[in-house]
């Protein structure tokens, strides 16, 4: 089945309002509209600037598509500080990220924290951007492969088929993100490969071949293309390199 690549920038804890207009119309000024019915071009600003780049939405174009970093597992109620799915899909979001490297590391989320904000992703209608990723020394211990496996099952855990058509992963190996170490094109391949065929023997081959898989850690406009060659590897999730609309851009049109 041919799958719409996706590139989607994670703006992570940076620019203002004001900053991420700016960029967001530096994006959509860069490339032409046609472009985006071949590839699907996302933003993942910080919840504070979704407002402002909800206002730019216009039709079908780039910004009808963007998302948010995280989001709650509950619908409402006393969670000082956190962002529910109900507030998201009202502020038009299509995507959410959900077990980046960084909020495992630094919010202590489990697996199973994990699964449940998939779930109150898919509830409401927006499609989980499910991150998946080795630490440097389960790599060189050469288990990376079935690392990544089970974070991903732990992450679908009691979704139906059908639910899990709408997900999408993101292979994000942690020794490569924000380090400037990019995965090659083999190893993205080995594992996005691998994510395929795991959900394949659990959810059978029209899901598996549905569901874009992603590479992210340390992409650019120089590496985007060679990284795509592998035939599981369906776009990417980009970082610091998606905070500069002329470089982001021309990743998006290599892509
Ligand atoms: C990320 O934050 O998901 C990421 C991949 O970052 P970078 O591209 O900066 O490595």
């Amino acid at each position: 089945m041919a799958r719409k690549p996706l590139i989607a920038g994670n703006w992570k804890m940076n620019l203002n309002h004001f900053e991420a207009i700016a960029l967001t119309q530096k994006i959509a000024f860069s490339l032409p509209a046609k472009y985006f019915d071949k590839v699907d071009v996302v933003v993942l600003p910080p919840f504070t600037d979704i407002r402002s780049v909800q206002t730019l939405t216009d039709g079908d174009k780039l910004l009808s598509r963007y998302g948010a970093q995280d989001i709650s597992p509950h619908d409402s109620g006393a969670y000082t500080g956190d962002v529910s799915g109900p507030m998201l899909a009202k502020l038009g979001c299509s995507y959410v990220v959900v077990g980046h490297s960084e909020r495992r590391e630094y919010h202590a989320e489990t697996d199973e924290v994990v699964n449940r904000k998939v779930r109150a992703t898919l509830k409401h209608g927006m499609a989980p951007i499910l991150c998946v990723g080795e630490l440097l020394e389960v790599r060189e211990a050469g288990t990376h492969v079935q690392h990544c496996t089970d974070q991903l099952i732990a992450g679908l855990k009691g979704l139906k088929a059908e639910q899990v058509k709408d997900v999408v992963i993101a292979y994000e190996p942690v020794w490569a993100i924000g380090t400037g170490k990019v995965a090659t094109a083999a190893d993205a391949q080995e594992v996005c490969g691998a994510l395929r065929a795991a959900l394949a023997e659990k959810y059978g081959p029209e899901i598996s071949s549905a569901v874009r898989v992603l590479y992210g850690g340390s992409v650019k406009s120089g590496n985007i293309s060679e990284l795509m060659k592998g035939e599981d590897v369906d776009g990417a999730l980009v970082g610091g390199a998606s905070l500069d609309g002329e470089e982001f851009a021309k990743l998006c049109a290599l892509a």
